[in-house]
């Protein structure tokens, strides 16, 4: 029976059995589906199992019950973990779906688990993505590509190599919120659309504003600050080689006052980063 084997099984016989109805145990036929997603949170359920809530290429944000998890014999071992990216066959249940075999592709949680900043960092994007795609069952596949790319940048690096954890965690906010619909003005005033280069920011208008329209409070930023955030936004890791800690940190200040602005009642893990106050 398909969905009662081992854990270990190739994703070749996974395929095999990609887009059918499988036979259940209990009550006959159980329609499964299967996706890849990256688990975001876990909690207990009963005494031995947990609900697992992913972001998943396909159906978006789900949640699913993994049996027996908490066991120290599960099939599942620490497949399900925060962080870990999975190859997932899920049965459709008349509550809560239900995993039935889980493939590890990429586990995350193993290098973040060791580098306290790395892992602090991982968990903002992970609250990120979650608030973002709030929800359940639409696909989402942009954050999806997103949380994925910005796990393998935090663990394994860039397509440019490697860079610092905060610069990771800022291009990843960026993006996140640019996908999510609200991408920071980072050439035209945000207030009245004149052309730039602007030298103030204000998270509240929605990024750049000229010096007729910047409220009170605004930022000054430096014309480096804007192309290396422009850099960021657009993915362009080359262009962030050269970047002086100056520059990265009051880019980091803007991102985190922009983000949180933006996510309204601001992200909890936040909080725990050291960040820079840039006087917002
Ligand atoms: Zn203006």
């Amino acid at each position: 029976m398909p969905n009662s084997g081992d854990a270990s099984v190739t994703r070749a016989g996974m395929a095999r059995q990609r887009a059918g109805l499988l036979v259940g145990s209990d009550n006959g036929e159980v329609p499964t589906y299967r996706d890849e997603a990256v688990v975001l949170r876990t909690h207990k359920l009963g005494e031995a199992d947990r609900i697992i809530t992913m972001l998943s290429r396909e159906h978006g944000k789900i949640r699913a019950v993994a049996k027996g998890v908490r066991r120290t014999t599960s099939k599942f071992g620490a497949r399900l973990e925060p962080f870990t990216h999975v190859d997932l066959q899920i049965a459709t249940g008349r509550t809560l779906d239900i995993v039935t075999q889980a493939v590890t592709l990429h586990a995350y949680s193993e290098p973040l688990g060791q580098d306290y900043q790395r892992y602090t960092i991982g968990q903002v994007m992970i609250e990120t993505a979650e608030r973002l795609v709030s929800e359940e069952g639409q696909p989402s596949l942009r954050q999806y590509q997103l949380l994925l790319g910005g796990l393998q940048a935090l663990t394994t690096g860039t397509s440019d190599g490697p860079r610092p954890p905060g610069m990771v965690m800022d291009a990843y906010l960026l993006r996140a919120v640019a996908v999510a619909g609200y991408a920071p003005n980072l050439a035209d005033c945000s207030r009245c659309g004149e052309s730039g280069p602007h030298e103030d920011f204000s998270p509240v208008l929605g990024g750049l504003v000229c010096r007729n329209c910047r409220p009170p409070g605004s930022a000054r930023v430096e014309l480096r600050t804007v192309g290396y955030l422009v850099a960021l936004m657009g993915g362009d890791w080359a262009a962030t080689r050269e970047v002086d800690e100056a520059t990265a940190r009051q880019a980091s200040g803007l991102v985190a006052a922009f983000v949180n602005w933006q996510l309204e009642r601001g992200l909890r893990s936040m909080r725990y980063l050291e960040r820079p106050r840039p006087g917002l």
